[in-house]
């Protein structure tokens, strides 16, 4: 099969994490998590068995296995100067992403970094990306959505800073997404993928050029190795494992009386299943609103999304 990356670009608190995990549950797909923050990890490797997966609990089978930390730390060390030239150097020889071919065995990487700027140079120059396919979706969420959700982390800032912060980024994410080959590109919006998973992911699927599979939607069943991403969503995996791990006798046993009812076990899990967050809907105070509209009110229209249609 042809080697494909795939990019999943949007602001922060967009759903990236979610979609990436949904994507990274199929058979033919490794999924890296927010691959940029490997600089951050590099530069803090220590011990016998650094951490780099915010998945697994203590040694990652994959990462700490499988990968080479040599050779990333050839490609993403910035201890000196000369770290990161040799890395950009290196770059221009063999593009890193054919590393993680080779270690994950799969022909489709997805790469959640969100930042255009990261994209542009993990495939510069164009002949070191040869042989590989890139293809670039673009993860829209209400930006009033996400400026609340920044807001409620960071009250400090203050409504003016994070939504000109929202402003920018989408400004660069916007010529990024022109410039890309049109038939490598589409559009995901977080409102229609939590309110229809299923269809979304069948569209998804046929950009990438693989096939639908059911089981991704139960994305927390799945072996991830996520460098970095959001931590809420990766905690539900971590969850999962643990309830998993503690009721996997009791679970066995009601099982066995209660096999006929199979169903219910998924009833249980739907706990964790994609759910449409709106928070903002009731916690955005109006005159937060006011600010908002004036500042990005005109940029967020093709973000707006009219849930109760969907
Ligand atoms: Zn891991």
């Amino acid at each position: 099969m042809q080697k494909k990356v795939v990019c999943l670009m949007g602001t922060g608190h967009c759903g990236s994490t979610l979609l990436d995990l949904v994507i990274g549950s199929h058979s033919a797909v490794f999924s890296l998590g927010e691959f940029h923050a490997i600089y951050r990890t590099m530069q803090n490797l220590q011990g016998d068995s650094p951490r780099i997966c915010v998945v697994c609990q203590g040694e990652c089978e994959f990462w700490n296995k499988r990968a080479s930390l040599t050779v990333l730390n050839t490609y993403y060390s910035r201890k000196t100067k000369l770290n990161a030239l040799v890395g950009k150097l290196a770059r221009y020889v063999y593009n890193p992403y054919q590393f993680i071919f080779k270690w994950s065995q799969k022909p489709v990487v997805v790469d959640s970094s969100k930042n255009p700027w990261w994209f542009r140079s993990q495939f510069t120059p164009a002949y070191a990306r040869k042989g590989i396919e890139q293809y670039l979706i673009y993860v829209c969420r209400d930006g009033r959505a996400v400026v609340n959700s920044y807001l409620r982390k960071y009250p400090e800032k203050g409504v003016v800073a994070i939504t000109e912060s929202w402003k920018k980024q989408v400004l660069s994410m916007n010529k990024f997404y022109e410039q890309f080959p049109s038939d490598k590109k589409i559009k995901v919006h977080y409102e229609v993928l939590a309110q229809d998973p299923e269809g979304t992911i069948r569209a998804v699927c046929d950009h990438i050029g693989v096939e639908f599979e059911s089981q991704m939607l139960r994305y927390w069943e799945h072996e991830h190795h996520h460098i970095f991403g959001n931590a809420g969503t990766n905690r539900m995996i971590v969850k999962f494992r643990e309830q998993q791990a503690a009721s996997a006798e009791t679970n066995k046993e009601w099982m066995a009386k209660h096999g006929d009812f199979f169903d219910n076990q998924y009833y249980e899990n739907q706990g964790l299943a994609i759910k449409l967050d709106e928070r903002w809907k009731t916690e955005f105070m109006s005159e937060n609103l006011e600010i908002f509209e004036s500042i990005a009110g005109e940029l967020n229209r093709p973000f707006v999304v009219d849930t109760t249609t969907l």
